[in-house]
């Protein structure tokens, strides 16, 4: 998988669908869900208790960081809407100010009323559900309590200003941290197959700790100004905003908005530079194409939208089954290329392509489809065509033509089977059979 394919462009691509409900999450998440909901109170409840009463200046400061944080939102909302499940959010330059600036207690009615506000006007119209928008603004109250815990430890030192720098400093990745692992390990759980490293590593995490120092500034700007210098962080902040998405639209342009793998425009332009790559390093490359079987019976039988679901799914098994550096597109219809680079470019790279080509065919007739509309759908079988570097040539169009024209020796040799260009291999799999091994579960 790139770290293109990493970038969760769609929104299936970092929460099983827009709108699961907890009941559609793996066992697993929903028990680590509900543990982390669980600790969130407790922490809540424990801060109340050993809080001293706010004083009218902490609720006064409550008030004006949640009604910047408002404006802010307001400002923003067209850029949450198009980036809309960008897992950074960028209100935590006043949560994190108010998680330094005030008793958790507070801190946290802060976080309470901005992530109501942005519910309402963001996540809500954008038809985020409510336990998933409660998810996030768990992380974020777990996080604050981490920074109230990082204030408590951090000793008072001869200089306070030194003092100061160490919380803002420590707490800073700390909370970071807590807010990322959390959302991280959520997803993990939800889809095993997928890698988030390349996400993280990526612009996100930079996203989010230039975030959060702008936090830190506010909150330092503050404690030793005027409160309302606040005001001056909004606009920098919105055009900051905006400056962000144009990376979100880059790779909204590259994307096929249904699967969310390549386009072809993106894939034949990062296949060139993966062969490119390979012929400068003396490493082979292979091309597959893939179609699927008997589509057309699918979307007969079960109607568009079921079939769309099984694109989807597709393009998981494509994901899941090659590494970071190969690349996944779909041409269009129910036809997927795949490039793999980096082969060894000795007489069994053919084996390796048929390889990975062999456990996609696989994966792909073990699929159980879970459809909105029509059931569950198995029974789905796809040809596969491969062609490999230097053999079959090694430009990307020549290639492309191998594999095709191996892709029509599987379909006429029965279906359900992996050809590589010009060798004769006993037929794998068993040839798929109308009415296409297809079934309809619950
Ligand atoms: P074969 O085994 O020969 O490949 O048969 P097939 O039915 O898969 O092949 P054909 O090319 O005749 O049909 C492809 C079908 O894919 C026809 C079209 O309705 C469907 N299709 C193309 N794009 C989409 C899409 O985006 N969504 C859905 N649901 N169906 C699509
Ligand atoms: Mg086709
Ligand atoms: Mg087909």
């Amino acid at each position: 998988m790139t770290s293109h394919q990493a970038v969760p462009h769609a929104r299936r691509r970092w929460w099983p669908s827009g709108r699961w409900t907890l009941r559609e999450l793996p066992a697993g998440a929903v028990v680590f869900v509900l543990a982390a909901e669980a600790v969130a109170v407790g922490a809540v409840v424990a801060g109340v208790l050993a809080a001293p009463v706010p004083d009218g200046a902490d609720l006064l400061l409550a008030a004006l960081l949640t009604v910047v944080a408002g404006a802010h939102t307001e400002l923003s909302r067209n850029a949450e809407r198009i980036a809309e499940t960008r897992f950074v959010n960028m209100t935590s330059v006043w949560t994190f100010s108010a998680a330094l600036l005030l008793p958790a207690p507070v801190a946290t009615a802060v976080v309470l009323a901005v992530y109501t506000h942005l519910f309402l006007r963001v996540s809500h119209p954008a038809g985020t559900p409510v336990h998933r928008h409660l998810f996030s603004t768990t992380t974020v109250v777990l996080a604050v309590h981490a920074v109230a815990v990082v204030s408590l430890l951090v000793p008072a030192g001869p200089a306070t200003s030194v003092r100061e720098a160490v919380v803002v400093l420590v707490a800073l990745p700390v909370y970071a941290c807590v807010n990322t692992l959390l959302v991280v390990s959520v997803l993990r759980l939800t889809r095993p197959g997928s890698r988030f490293l390349p996400l993280l590593l990526g612009g996100e995490i930079l996203l989010e700790l230039a975030t959060l120092s702008l936090g830190g500034l506010v909150a330092v700007i503050i404690a030793h100004t005027s409160p309302w210098l606040v005001l001056l962080a909004v606009l920098p902040l919105a055009v900051l905003e905006q400056t962000t998405l144009v990376r979100q639209l880059e790779t909204q342009v590259d994307t096929d908005a249904k699967t969310g793998l390549l386009n072809p425009a993106a894939w034949r332009w990062r296949g060139r530079r993966l062969l490119e790559r390979c012929r400068r390093t003396d490493r082979a490359a292979a091309v597959l194409i893939l179609d699927l079987d008997h589509f057309k019976g699918v979307n007969d039988r079960y109607g568009h939208l079921a079939g769309d679901d099984v694109l989807q799914a597709v393009a998981g098994v494509l994901t899941a089954e090659i590494r970071d550096h190969d690349l996944a597109g779909r041409f269009g219809g129910e036809e997927f290329v795949v490039a793999l680079g980096g082969l060894r470019p000795d007489d069994v790279v053919f084996g390796r392509a048929r390889e990975v080509a062999e456990r996609i065919r696989r994966s792909v007739a073990a699929l159980d489809v879970p459809t909105s509309t029509a059931g569950r759908i198995s029974g789905l079988s796809v040809s596969v065509g491969v062609a490999a570097s230097p053999d079959h040539g090694d430009d990307l169009d020549t290639l492309l033509a191998a594999a095709d024209a191996a892709l029509y020796e599987a379909k006429h040799a029965g279906r359900n089977q992996v050809r590589v260009r010009h060798s004769e291999p006993a037929p794998q799999g068993e040839p798929a059979a109308p009415p296409f091994g297809l079934s309809c579960g619950t």
